[in-house]
């Protein structure tokens, strides 16, 4: 039976904490370096519900995708949310272990987990990482499709695959052009609109897509005809834990530590209900 240490210098080297962006705050939250490991829950966000989640399987470490804390704070009392999260999971013996940037950037990352579910085929990264000389890390991915669908098609796969939520797929462009080539990046994408618009893609599917930026990445692309899909954050994250589950249970098995390995199955998207508009040719609603 492995030491949390052991554990967590595998993790270590499938996401080494100094390829994360300089901002992040990702590695070890809560958890004795000593205690032993048998069971681990991947999870994208580190909330009490996916805590007691934890708890509840009989976890002692949970890996989450998003960070507990970005920046410094001067209380973990459990009056506060994120307090009561700290103080469940030191109760509870359960560790916590954060991968964030460093796991969007890596070989195979976020994006790739993201590029699986949809069946895209990845020819790169969007931004590669200069310090990998193979050129295969970085942020986001180039994605070829064995045989085009149209943006709607497209979007109708994404909203088959990725799990449920209230937001579904959403498209900006024409849903009926064809697409060969996608950019994908898991999360929000929408700083990435240069390196999109350079790596002459048909479509780009990631999440947190805003009215301006949106609006003003169609209006540029001129003659070009570039779609934009976007999918719930959390959706568009989580199949990174089954990836990361199944690389975690490689290492397991390599070194005979016979760990339980499992993916959190809490919808933590913040969105909770969608009321689509009644379907009208009319722009404000009127009946025509
Ligand atoms: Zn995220």
């Amino acid at each position: 039976m492995p030491r949390l240490s052991e554990v967590i210098a595998a993790l270590e080297t499938l996401w080494p904490a100094e390829r994360a962006e300089s901002w992040d705050a990702v590695g070890t939250v809560t958890g004795d370096p000593g205690q032993e490991v048998t069971r681990v829950l991947f999870a994208v966000d580190p909330v009490q519900e996916v805590v007691d989640e934890a708890v509840r399987l009989g976890a002692d470490l949970l890996v989450t995708h998003h960070p507990l804390y970005l920046r410094g704070t001067t209380t973990v009392a459990a009056g506060t949310p994120k307090g009561r999260v700290v103080h469940t999971l030191i109760k509870n013996d359960v560790a916590l272990h954060v991968a964030h940037t460093n796991a969007d950037k890596a070989d195979p990352g976020v994006s790739d987990a993201l590029a699986g579910a949809l069946d895209l085929r990845v020819t790169g990264p969007l931004v590669p990482d200069p310090d990998d000389p193979a050129g295969r890390r970085g942020l986001g991915r180039i994605c070829e499709l064995d045989h085009p669908l149209t943006v709607r098609e497209l979007a109708e796969r994404a909203a088959q695959r990725l799990p449920a939520t209230a937001q579904g797929i959403r498209v900006a462009g024409d849903p009926d052009a064809v697409v060969r080539r996608v950019a994908v990046s898991g999360g929000s994408g929408d700083s990435l609109f240069d390196r999109v618009r350079a790596a002459g893609v048909d479509a780009f599917l990631t999440a947190d897509l805003r009215h301006h930026p949106a609006s003003e990445f169609a209006a540029s692309v001129g003659e070009r005809p570039l779609a934009l899909i976007d999918a719930a954050h959390w959706a568009t994250e989580w199949p990174w834990c089954e990836l990361a589950a199944a690389e975690l249970d490689q290492i397991s098995d390599r070194h005979g530590w016979g760990l339980r390995v499992h993916v959190s199955t809490t919808v933590t998207d913040p969105w909770t209900a969608h009321a689509a508009s009644p379907v009208t040719t009319s722009p404000m609603g009127a009946p025509n």
